[in-house]
């Protein structure tokens, strides 16, 4: 009898070890109550948030810009080879995003900011997104892991300069045009945009993180410390395999904090998160982030 009893119990755990990690069932009221009660809210948001706003995301294996993919461009090597293409591109890019408005992900995250801030709450934005939109819908506790594309860094001095010029210089006007049998402008070096710091005139590159570099180490100081405090933790809009980013979620998940994942789809992250909400996140993250009955309004 022992022994059957033993080997009933070894089935049960070998059933439960083989039904393996899954997506926890949706479960809004559950993640409602944890988010009543949360006073450090970090919220990680990748390139579904900025694709609410029509902002494209060159993730995908068709999204290519003329022939190549961003990782073809967005790179050190890329940028040394041919400046002026590499450019051509950031241009295109930065045309684009100057040209969108913060959708309803955005001014949720910004408002609850806002809102939770008069209750001593806070809310913490942690962006792979290298758009203004979260400045623009009113966020004000913004980092910006992966750069920005409305700033520049000069190669030479390495000021960092808020720029929203359009066109940046004059050369790249008309510029940037991305059907694949678009010819490369060709644009010299020195006439691409440059650093105006008084005897400088470094070549200026877009502030954003390149494939293959680091990450700005005070900002990812300023992240750990963030995801070390915070009580709740939202991931919306990512597919959670850009490193270390990708990590921040699992990290906070690890010390038994709720982590809510908002995704079109589930990811390799998905399994490690109390909760995961599917669909467009401009359709499942404003409910989420609404006043709850319990705040004082
Ligand atoms: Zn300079």
């Amino acid at each position: 009898v022992f022994s059957t009893f033993i080997m009933l119990i070894s089935f049960i755990t070998l059933m439960i070890v083989r039904r393996g990690p899954r997506a926890p069932p949706p479960d809004m009221s559950e993640f409602r109550k944890a988010f009543a009660k949360a006073k450090n809210i970090a919220i990680i948001t990748g390139a579904g948030v900025s694709a609410e706003s029509g902002v494209p995301t060159f993730r995908g294996e068709h999204e290519k810009w003329r022939k190549w993919h961003s990782q073809d461009l967005a790179s050190p090597e890329a940028f040394s080879r041919n400046p002026s293409r590499v450019w051509e591109f950031y241009h295109y890019r930065r045309e684009l995003v100057l040209d969108k408005k913060p959708s309803a992900v955005h001014l949720a995250i910004a408002e609850c900011e806002a809102r939770l801030k008069k209750q001593g709450r806070s809310v913490v934005v942690i962006t792979q997104c290298q758009d203004d939109l979260h400045r623009q819908a009113g966020s004000k506790h913004v980092l910006k892991v992966h750069g920005s594309l409305l700033e520049t860094r000069c190669m030479s001095c390495g000021q960092v300069t808020v720029n929203t010029q359009s066109p940046i210089c004059a050369t790249l006007k008309s510029k940037g045009a991305p059907g694949a049998n678009v010819p490369d402008a060709q644009i010299p070096v020195d006439k691409l945009p440059r650093c105006e710091e008084r005897d400088c005139h470094g070549l200026l590159r877009p502030n954003v993180v390149f494939f293959g570099e680091t990450l700005d180490s005070h900002i990812l100081t300023n992240v750990e410390k963030e995801i070390e405090i915070c009580d709740l933790c939202l991931v919306v809009g990512t597919s959670s395999i850009v490193y270390p980013a990708a990590m921040f979620g699992p990290r906070v998940a690890s010390r038994g904090v709720p982590v809510a994942e908002f995704n079109m789809n589930t990811t390799p992250k998905t399994e490690y998160f109390m909760y995961h909400f599917q669909g467009p996140c401009g359709t499942t993250l404003p409910p989420a982030l609404a006043p709850h009955d319990s705040e004082e309004l």
